[in-house]
This record gives structure tokens, C-alpha cells and sequence, in this order.
């Protein structure tokens, strides 16, 4: 459930209509729930309610300040995947110890920032990684409590750009392996091993595969304490689905996600530790645009929008499905027809869907792209020389503008002409 729904005719983000939005920004724009937000963290945190745990938002799905600002106001961590992401967690004053360090190739630099602000745990990708963060850790004169990432060799079921659970991915260590590069870990002075981390990738929609993943964790969790290592912290990474199209089945709820945890790893004494982030933010957000041409091609009818691939890259990137809805509510009966809708960008790429029906739209009708509020934005870049599009958060209603459009001017000036080139 969301809280964007037709009032009057017209398509509201809670109780703000988005075509007042449209006339105080202009399109493109994103546009995000508060409510949906909350909701989307409780329902985690509530699934999990009778466990030892922490909901950590993976805030790659959606990194802007306002949005970490109200989850963090929720009780949310974070999981973060880069220096940047860091402190953008710590601005928007998320205490260190709830701030997990993920990733597969955290730099020196990125180790240093880090340990000196304060970290939760770094979950560890390989062996030259626990090696470097040893000594970092050691030049700094800590300790940094860690967990191995392991790469179950479960398969998830879903698109192959964000499937990281199997083998032949790059993420994690075997799990073969983990027993010995846990005993090279207690000999590293500086690295305190305290659980296990496991993400097998996104947007899954059953939860066979994280039952799978999980009961290997529990195995692994046996032979860890066998091998006498401390383990009480079980990561388990984030990747639930959210339903894309509203015509298909809806994906597993957070519920019996939570249900699954207990069952495979409830009785381990291990406090559990989640990073959800497109469920958190996916349907929470959308991309709202407007026509800039309907163009009659031959057999084949085009609307040719002003958002384009620079904006949301999902389309292009993995073949994604995003629902297209008009602003103003057809009225019943409409008749629709098939209609590609493709952006301005000189590339074949930059068509959002191909034959969708739709009903009738004309220049300067909006239009918002569902479920746009996870890899969207942190997505987009200024390719075509297209300035970043603004990001609006509403609560109840209220809206405020969380990312300004950059003006021309902007854009340019962070280009710069060397001396040599200079008139
Ligand atoms: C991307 C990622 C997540 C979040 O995945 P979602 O599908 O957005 O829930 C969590 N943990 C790690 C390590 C990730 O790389």
C-alpha cells in the first residue's frame, strides 16, 4: 500500500495533488511519501519485533538527506556502501554505532573516514580487504568489530544485474571457505569478529531462496562456535521484492520474511540485524513527467516525454517495469491504446515501455512512473547535459522541495577551462 491515490480526479501524493507540485517546480520531478516511508520501516521492524534486532536502511536506494532524516527519526541504521554514503548518514545524524559498512571494495581512505567517525561493524568481502582494515584499524590504534559476507551459492531468482548470491558473483566469500578465513581473521590483533553477514541480491519475490541461505547461515553459525569464534550478530542482508506491476502477484511480505528468520536462525541467541532498501523506499516515491510531444510514427504511436533515461535508468538498465499512470484520472470507460513512451536522449535505449495502453494524452498532460522512489534519483546523472531533477517530499500536506533542480548556470561552472585553452 501507498499513499498516492486519485482524489477529485486528480492523483494526489497524500494530500498534496501533484499538479500543484508540477506548478511550483516544473517537471520532471520525484516526488516522495513520508507515510509510505514510515511505513515501509515499521512493517520491518514489526516483523522482526520479538527478536533482538536492527532494521539498517540501505540507503543506496534512495540517499537523500530528508529521507535518511525521517527513517533515522524512526530508529533506523544504516547500511552504507561508500565514504559518501557515510556521511551522508552522519548528516542526517545517524550515531556511528548504527551505521553498517558494506561493500566489495572499500578504499583506505574510505577504512580511515570511518574509524575515526565511528562504525557499527565493517562486513568484510575478502582477504586482501581484512588484511588492509587490519592495519588501518591497527595505525589508528582500534578494533573493529567485523563479519564475513559470504556467498551462500544460492540462486535468487531474479534479474542477473542484481543477483549476488551465487558463485560466480563478486560478491562475498565462499562459504566453503569462511571457516578458514575466520581463523585467519582471530589471529588480525585489530579485527573483532562478532557474526555473519549474507545478502543475496535484489528485488526477490520468494522467499525459498532466503530460507535456503539461511539455514546455511545456521549451519555455518554452529561450525563458527565449534571453531570457538563469538558469533551474535547475524546480518542478513536486505532484497525483498516490491510488486513492480499491480496486475501480477504481490511478492512475499515483510511479515513472513520475518517469519523465516524466526523459523531458520530464531533459537541461535543472535541479534538480527536486516538492510532493507527498495521495499523501504521503492514504492514510496514517484517520477512524475509530462508530455512534450504525441508523435504518430507509422503503426506505431510515440509520446515523447521530458523525463528521460538520465532520470530513470532502471528501463534501460534491467529491462524494468514501472506502471505509468495520468495525474488527471481518465474517466470511466476511457478507451485505451498501445503507445511507446520514450524520453528526449539520442539513444535507442531511452524508451520507458514499448506498446503500454494507455489512454489518451496530449502535449502537457503529466504523467508519474510508479514505484520510482528506490534506484531512481541516486541513479540519474546529466547525460545530455540534463540538469539533476528535484526530489519533493510530502507529509501530509505539506511538501517541501529536498533537492533543488540545478540551474544552467550551476551545471556549467563545475566544468573548467584549462589555462592553456583559456582565450
Ligand atoms: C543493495 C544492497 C542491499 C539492499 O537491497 P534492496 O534490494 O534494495 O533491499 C542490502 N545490502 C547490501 C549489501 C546491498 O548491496
Amino acid at each position: 500500500m501507498d499513499h498516492f491515490i486519485y482524489r477529485n480526479g486528480v492523483l494526489h501524493a497524500e494530500d498534496v495533488a501533484l499538479t500543484e507540485i508540477a506548478a511550483s517546480v516544473g517537471t520532471p520531478f520525484y516526488v516522495y511519501s513520508s507515510a509510505t516511508l514510515t511505513r515501509h520501516f515499521r512493517v520491518f521492524d514489526e516483523a522482526l519485533a520479538d527478536m533482538d534486532h536492527l532494521v539498517c536502511y540501505a540507503m543506496k536506494a534512495n540517499s537523500n538527506l530528508a529521507v535518511l532524516k525521517l527513517l533515522a527519526d524512526q530508529g533506523a541504521g544504516m547500511d552504507v556502501v561508500s565514504g559518501g554514503e557515510y556521511l551522508r548518514a552522519k548528516a542526517a545524524g545517524v550515531p556511528g554505532d548504527k551505521i553498517v559498512f558494506s561493500g566489495v571494495g572499500k578504499t583506505r581512505a574510505e577504512m580511515e573516514l570511518v574509524l575515526k567517525g565511528g562504525i557499527r561493524q565493517f562486513n568484510l568481502e575478502s582477504e586482501p580487504e581484512m588484511y588492509l582494515l587490519n592495519k588501518v584499524a591497527s595505525e589508528l590504534g582500534v578494533t573493529v568489530p567485523v563479519t564475513v559476507r559470504v556467498n551462500p551459492d544460492v540462486d535468487a531468482k531474479t534479474h542477473a544485474k542484481i543477483a549476488t548470491g551465487k558463485s560466480e558473483n563478486k560478491f562475498g566469500i565462499p562459504i566453503a571457505k569462511a571457516r578458514a578465513v575466520y581463523a585467519e581473521i582471530a589471529k588480525l590483533p585489530a579485527l573483532e569478529i562478532i557474526g555473519i553477514d549474507v545478502h543475496i541480491g535484489s528485488q526477490l519475490t520468494d522467499l525459498e531462496p532466503y530460507r535456503h541461505a539461511f539455514e546455511k547461515v545456521r549451519e555455518l553459525t554452529e561450525h563458527l562456535r565449534a571453531d570457538g569464534h563469538t558469533i551474535k550478530r547475524l546480518d542478513l542482508g536486505g532484497g525483498l521484492g516490491i510488486p513492480y506491476e499491480r496486475s501480477n502477484d504481490a511478492p512475499p511480505l515483510p511479515m513472513d520474511y520475518g517469519k523465516v528468520v524466526r523459523e531458520t536462525l530464531g533459537d541461535l541467541g543472535c541479534e538480527i540485524e536486516i538492510e532493507p532498501g527498495r521495499l523501504i523506499a521503492g514504492n514510496a516515491g514517484l517520477l512524475v513527467s509530462s508530455v512534450i510531444y504525441r508523435k504518430q510514427g507509422e503503426g506505431r504511436d510515440f509520446l515523447i516525454v521530458d523525463a528521460a533515461m538520465n532520470d530513470l535508468v532502471r528501463p534501460a538498465m534491467y529491462d524494468a517495469h514501472h506502471d505509468i499512470v495520468p495525474v488527471l484520472e481518465p474517466a470511466a470507460g476511457t478507451e485505451t491504446a498501445p503507445v511507446d513512451i520514450v524520453g528526449p536522449i539520442c539513444e535507442s535505449g531511452d524508451t520507458f515501455t514499448k506498446q503500454r495502453q494507455m489512454p489518451p494524452m496530449q502535449d502537457g498532460d503529466l504523467m508519474a512512473f510508479r514505484s520510482a522512489g528506490a534506484y531512481g534519483a541516486v541513479m540519474s546523472s546529466e547525460y545530455n547535459s540534463r540538469p539533476l531533477i528535484p526530489e519533493v517530499l510530502v507529509q501530509g500536506d505539506q511538501f517541501a522541495v529536498i533537492r533543488p533542480r540545478p540551474t544552467f548556470d550551476e551545471m556549467l561552472n563545475r566544468d573548467k577551462i584549462p589555462e592553456w585553452l583559456a582565450d
